[in-house]
């Protein structure tokens, strides 16, 4: 066997491949992990000893006894995954697989200020782990993502421009008093992206881009596998990417973002402005059922029924959001590109058709022929599952004890 310090990183590479897999033989980790396969055995039997792996049943024969499959044991950690857009609030309690054990969706509250919005975070974790029946002590790491612009190593929220109060915020120090456990803070792109690797359509993808549109749009770039973060860790804020140089001003201080030509919010309030100059009949039908409000499922119902506003305005989105998608095609030849978010979950059946049409005629041939773009299927509740994945490695990393003798 080797000597402890490289049996420890052994290990932890053999558990890193067994997490990432979900479920997988001795045999294919010795192929990924460039082992022999007797020292996977001996690996994977102090694993199993451990009590760190499962083994799962079998899978497909190649000739011969089916071999058994190993998995992470899930009830080594319980992890708390966060979700805070600019509206909605969305909590999960997993264990290591990711199977939700307990779940919430609330208002965010980030309108009213850091100090109200996370203190309500803090009561839904509370009463998530009572819910599931976890002590806080046995709770090993809260992921959480956050919809503005952060220090994602600190865990500060530096800015976030639709809510000016949440300058310089400090979430994971705060969140790190009140549970004694590991914290980690990214952006929503990115947990959202984390959510479609694992769960979701991206999970074999190498250059994959993941845009999320909702309240507000951002993206995050996987190269060759990564996720891509940049100098100082804001890449990927997409939303800010010019679309009309003269349109209408933005959160950002720039004008004609694609962030505020397609939000959701810029939207439903066209479409109210459009209820009250009497421009579309048919969304004035709409709202009258739905007690005068209007969401982006008016603006779907109506363009079902033919309304020539309502068209006009998804016409108009799905161009803006194609010229988007053609930038990010012509500039990093990306294999996938998902879409995501309220937007998406609102509208996005009725806007894929055009956008795919839209980027064939206008990205360069090569690049346009080889992207496939595809409207993510996850839940909101998968969103918080995603930001739990920005803990879970490192929890799987502590649990390996470091000193004792093999
Ligand atoms: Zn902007």
């Amino acid at each position: 066997m080797p000597k402890i310090k490289s049996l420890r990183s052994h290990l932890l590479r053999l558990l890193s491949l067994i997490y990432t897999h979900g479920r997988i033989s001795r045999s294919q980790l010795a192929d990924y992990a460039g082992y022999s396969t007797f020292l996977v055995s001996k690996l994977a039997e102090r694993l199993l000893k451990e009590g760190l792996v499962v083994e799962v049943g079998a899978g497909v024969s190649s000739g011969g006894r089916p071999p058994t499959l190993l998995a992470i044991n899930p009830d080594i950690g319980r992890l708390v995954g966060i979700h805070m857009g600019t509206i909605n609030l969305r909590a999960v309690i997993t264990n290591l697989s990711g199977d939700v054990l307990a779940h919430r969706i609330d208002k965010s509250q980030v309108d009213k200020g850091p100090e109200v919005a996370l203190q309500h975070m803090l009561s839904l974790i509370q009463e998530l782990l009572r819910q599931a029946r976890v002590k806080p002590e046995k709770l090993s790491g809260i992921g959480i993502g956050i919809a503005g612009v952060l220090d994602r190593e600190k865990g500060i929220t530096l800015s976030w421009p639709k809510v000016p109060s949440w300058t310089d915020v400090p979430v994971k120090s705060i969140v790190e008093r009140s549970f004694k456990t590991l914290v980690e803070v990214d952006d929503t792109p990115r947990t959202m992206a984390l959510a479609e690797k694992r769960f979701g359509k991206a999970q074999n993808a190498k250059e994959f881009i993941y845009l999320a549109l909702g309240a507000g749009t951002g993206a995050a770039l996987f190269l060759n596998g990564q996720l891509y973060t940049g100098t100082g860790g804001f890449a990927g804020e997409f939303g800010h990417t010019t679309i009309d140089e003269r349109g209408p001003l933005c959160s950002c201080g720039n004008r004609g973002c694609l962030e505020v030509m397609v939000s959701a919010s810029t939207l439903i309030h066209r479409a109210e402005e459009a209820l009250a100059t009497g421009l579309s009949s048919q969304l004035y039908r709409i709202a009258r059922e739905n007690g005068g409000q209007l969401n982006l499922d008016s603006i779907a119902r109506a363009a079902e029924a033919n309304d020539r506003f309502s068209l006009g305005l998804l016409s108009e989105t799905s161009l803006h959001v194609a010229t988007g998608v053609t930038s990010l095609i012509n500039l990093l030849n990306p294999e996938l590109i998902i879409l995501g978010g309220g937007l998406i979950q609102g509208i996005g059946r009725w806007l894929l058709p055009s956008i795919q049409r839209l980027v064939q005629e206008r990205a360069m041939p090569n690049p346009a022929n080889q992207v496939s773009i595809e409207l993510s299927e996850l839940s909101e509740i998968d969103w918080a599952r995603g930001s739990t994945l920005l803990v879970s490695e490192k929890v799987l990393q502590r649990t390996l004890p470091v000193r004792r003798k093999v």
